[in-house]
């Protein structure tokens, strides 16, 4: 006890006595603090005494004070050496490694080395949460940037790189107005007034819109933010067009009601004349009836839950049923063919796939000149199954066929509407068919005919063995039967 007491005192630990090795011991001696060490100085100098009195009384008073001179000697050397040792690791970066001391210099160096610990611990917490901040930052859909009150840039995240098409890294440090120069972005930073976002139309040549807007910040930076509202402008864009396009296609009609109610109520036409009108206005009617019908087909199309997937749609009564119709409204002015395999069937809801089917039929018959032929087929394919409505009309110009299946779009309208058109006819075909994961391939030649296919996904055919399929071709006989009012054939 004694022994390791007197070398701890000189700065040599005994084995084991390591205040290091033993953390919580060692950390409960480090908290009693200057007590320790005035204890700890005054056992030193008390050992130091005990050896100079025995000299003194063995070999006199000069033996004594030369023996506590060179022990009080040793005790300075060692605590200016350790201190040397502070004062070298203090001037030195905090990653530094605490140097090791002796005796009470090694509980001093043992508290550093703990807090430092505790200190680049922390430190390395707070780095990688920073790291994880900016990464969130970074993916974050919204494009952000922190301006200076300069404008200029900060930091900026990967969208609004891609938003603007700026260099995070090159760009840094240039004022945004100078990288962005859409006359209104530079009047909307001008006016400061940053309590609305601005649409901004990008010169990106994809025709990128976005929502931005400036928020203050900390020490009078600025974040930019900016979000991608292109779709939400091309809904509206299209719900302001729809809103403009029925008002327009019920006008007409109406224009025409009322002006043949007027012209009825203010002269005095004869009977036949009278039945004329009265016919006209009953064919507006009918065109308003059509219209309106249509646009709640497509309302409860968008609107309805997903068709069934197991139920089975008996594919062959609805090719006779849609063939019957297209018979009717010809009126035998068309050869029909039905070329149909049979042993599969579809899944999913009837009345939506023979709607889909009897629109493209009633187009075909509408838009064939009489003596034309129209060929109704339903076979297997690579995918799933097909149904296939192709006719020797006037073919559609390539440019036309992306649009065929907008809402309202014709490529005559005049033609379409003398045939009963409403101009949603494929729009709700492909509506009808996309709720059934299928899809709509339209092929024409000008001049000689079109083809227009819904094709089915494996999924949404029926088990069978399309393969043992039989064929039928039935030619429709010409029969000369008068033309039937065109009816609308778009009732899901
Ligand atoms: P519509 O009621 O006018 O027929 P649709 O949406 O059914 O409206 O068709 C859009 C346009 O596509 C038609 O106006 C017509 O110009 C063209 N079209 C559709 N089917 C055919 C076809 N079989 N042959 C030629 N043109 C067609």
């Amino acid at each position: 006890m004694f022994g390791e007491v007197f070398l701890a005192g000189f700065g040599f630990a005994a084995p084991g006595t390591a205040t290091e090795s033993c953390d919580n011991c060692g950390y409960a001696v480090l908290r009693s603090g200057m007590s320790q060490t005035l204890i700890r100085t005054a056992v030193v100098i008390l050992l130091l005494l005990i050896p100079a009195l025995g000299a003194g009384l063995l070999w006199g008073a000069a033996w004594a004070w030369a023996l506590l001179s060179v022990g009080l000697g040793a005790l300075v050397v060692h605590h200016v050496w350790n201190l040397g040792k502070l004062r070298d690791w203090a001037s030195r970066s905090l990653g530094e490694s605490v140097p090791e001391g002796g005796g009470a210099w090694n509980d001093v160096f043992t508290l550093l080395y703990r807090r430092q610990r505790a200190e680049v611990g922390e430190r390395h917490q707070l780095a990688r949460s920073l790291a994880r901040s900016r990464q969130a930052g970074r993916a974050l859909p919204y494009g952000v940037a922190i301006l200076d009150a300069e404008y200029r840039i900060v930091w900026c995240n990967d969208s609004c790189e891609a938003h603007f098409g700026i260099d995070a890294k090159g760009d840094l440090g240039q004022a945004i107005t100078n990288l962005v120069r859409q006359p209104e972005f530079v009047t909307y930073v001008a006016a400061a007034d940053y309590s609305k976002p601005l649409q901004l139309q990008t010169a990106r040549g994809d025709g990128l819109i976005l929502s931005v807007q400036f928020v203050p910040y900390v020490d009078s930076q600025l974040l930019l933010l900016s979000r991608d509202v292109t779709q939400f402008a091309r809904v509206e864009t299209m719900r302001r067009d729809f809103v403009a396009n029925v008002s327009h296609e019920l006008r007409t009609p109406l224009t025409v009601l009322v002006g043949f109610l007027e012209t009825v109520r203010e002269l005095k036409l004869d009977a036949e004349r009278s039945r004329d009108y009265l016919n006209l206005m009953a064919e507006q009617s009918r065109r308003m009836q059509r219209i309106i019908a249509d646009l709640l087909t497509l309302s409860s199309l968008e609107s309805a839950p997903e068709p069934p997937r197991d139920d089975r749609v008996d594919v062959a009564s609805l090719l006779a049923r849609v063939r019957g119709e297209a018979e009717a409204l010809s009126g035998g002015r068309h050869r029909i063919l039905l070329d149909a395999a049979s042993g599969f069937d579809l899944l999913g809801s009837d009345s939506e796939i023979a709607s889909a089917f009897g629109n493209l039929v009633s187009n075909a018959v509408r838009y064939t000149p009489p003596g034309g032929e129209l060929r109704l087929v339903w076979r297997a394919s690579e995918k799933g199954a097909e149904f296939a409505v192709e006719d020797t009309g006037p073919g559609i110009e390539a440019e036309h066929i992306p649009r065929l299946t907008e809402r309202f779009y014709r490529v005559d309208r005049g033609r379409s509407r003398e045939s009963g058109g409403t101009g949603l006819g494929l729009a709700i075909v492909k509506h009808a068919l996309a709720r059934h994961q299928a899809s709509l391939e339209i092929e024409s030649t000008p001049g000689k005919g079109s083809r227009f296919t819904a094709k089915f996904p494996a999924r949404r055919v029926s088990p069978g063995s399309p393969g043992s399929a039989q064929r039928s071709v039935s030619p429709q006989p010409q029969v000369a039967v008068p033309h039937p009012e065109p009816q609308s054939q778009r009732e899901p």
